[in-house]
């Protein structure tokens, strides 16, 4: 299936996996200095860091492919980026792994990411998020360290989460945490089951963001503003409250389309459900993600 036909797809459904565009595309990025040698640009969806040593820097995520211009021009004259790490392989975090392929970078995501990138099918029309030239080529199996000059980053895979390819990012010297999709700061995530996502994993992922994290940590997530350990606890324990609610439900016989009917999620919805993820969303994917008795 092609990455990005999903939100099409999903969108017949009713939903989306990803923002829709929206105009502050128009809006001329930035990137602004967050931390020691750590920058920040926040796109029109998800937020791209920059991690700079004296002679080449490491990008976390490149935003859609419609934006890699912007992403271009923030580059100029900055030091060349020598890694892109993808948090994982959707197509608004990805969009300009080619262009910076191009310019001698290497791409780095987990090798389930790397997968559903090389299955693509290019029969139509060239996809600029996933050409051959923007596939990864440092596959992450488990966590691993990349050192580059004066910078330090960890990569760690949280299995099965948001999608079954997720990445959390952290610079230890900067103390900066990207959660990727795995963190949307003051709204339902996203848990793409089509692409292994699950609500016990991204449940885990949270807490091993959690373990990271100090009360001075920057913690970014794709959506949403950026946040520190307070808000990634808000969000761990409403999604452990939503995971208790369809759960009672689905044990005690429910269909899914009882459990989406019996709106579980009312009392959370009015903090968590006016942003782009709706609670019939949250609900469904966990729901989906569940075992049968769980
Ligand atoms: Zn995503």
């Amino acid at each position: 299936m092609n990455l990005r036909s999903l939100p099409l797809i999903a969108g017949l459904a009713g939903f989306a996996l990803v923002p829709a565009a929206t105009a502050a595309e128009a809006v001329e990025p930035a990137f602004v200095a967050l931390a020691p040698h750590v920058r920040m640009l926040r796109g029109p969806d998800t937020a791209v860091l920059l991690a700079e040593s004296d002679q080449a820097s490491i990008l976390v995520d490149s935003e859609r492919p419609e934006t890699t211009p912007a992403l271009l021009k923030a580059l100029e004259g900055r030091p060349p980026v020598a890694y892109v790490v993808n948090t994982h392989g959707h197509p608004d975090h990805v969009g300009g792994n080619q262009a910076l392929a191009a310019r001698g970078a290497v791409i780095v995501a987990h090798e389930n990411a790397w997968r559903r990138l090389s299955a693509l099918k290019h029969s139509d029309r060239p996809d600029p998020a996933v050409s051959k030239a923007a596939r990864s080529n440092l596959i992450i199996q488990g966590d691993r360290e990349l050192r580059l000059g004066n910078v330090e980053v960890r990569l760690i895979h949280v299995p099965k989460a948001h999608t079954d390819g997720d990445l959390l990012v952290y610079f230890p010297a900067a103390n900066v945490l990207h959660m990727g999709d795995c963190f949307f700061n003051g709204l339902y995530p996203i848990i793409d089951t089509d692409s292994g996502g699950t609500v016990d994993g991204l449940i885990a992922a949270l807490n091993r963001g959690l373990a990271l994290a100090d009360d001075k940590t920057h913690v970014v997530g794709g959506h949403g503003p950026i946040g520190g350990r307070r808000s990634l606890t808000d969000a761990r324990d409403m999604l452990v409250e939503v995971r208790g609610l369809v759960a009672r439900l689905k044990r005690a016989g429910k269909s899914r389309e009882q459990v989406l009917q019996a709106a579980p999620t009312q009392d959370l919805d009015s903090r968590w459900g006016d942003d782009w993820v709706k609670p019939a969303q949250i609900v469904g994917a966990v729901y989906d993600s569940l075992p049968a008795r769980p």
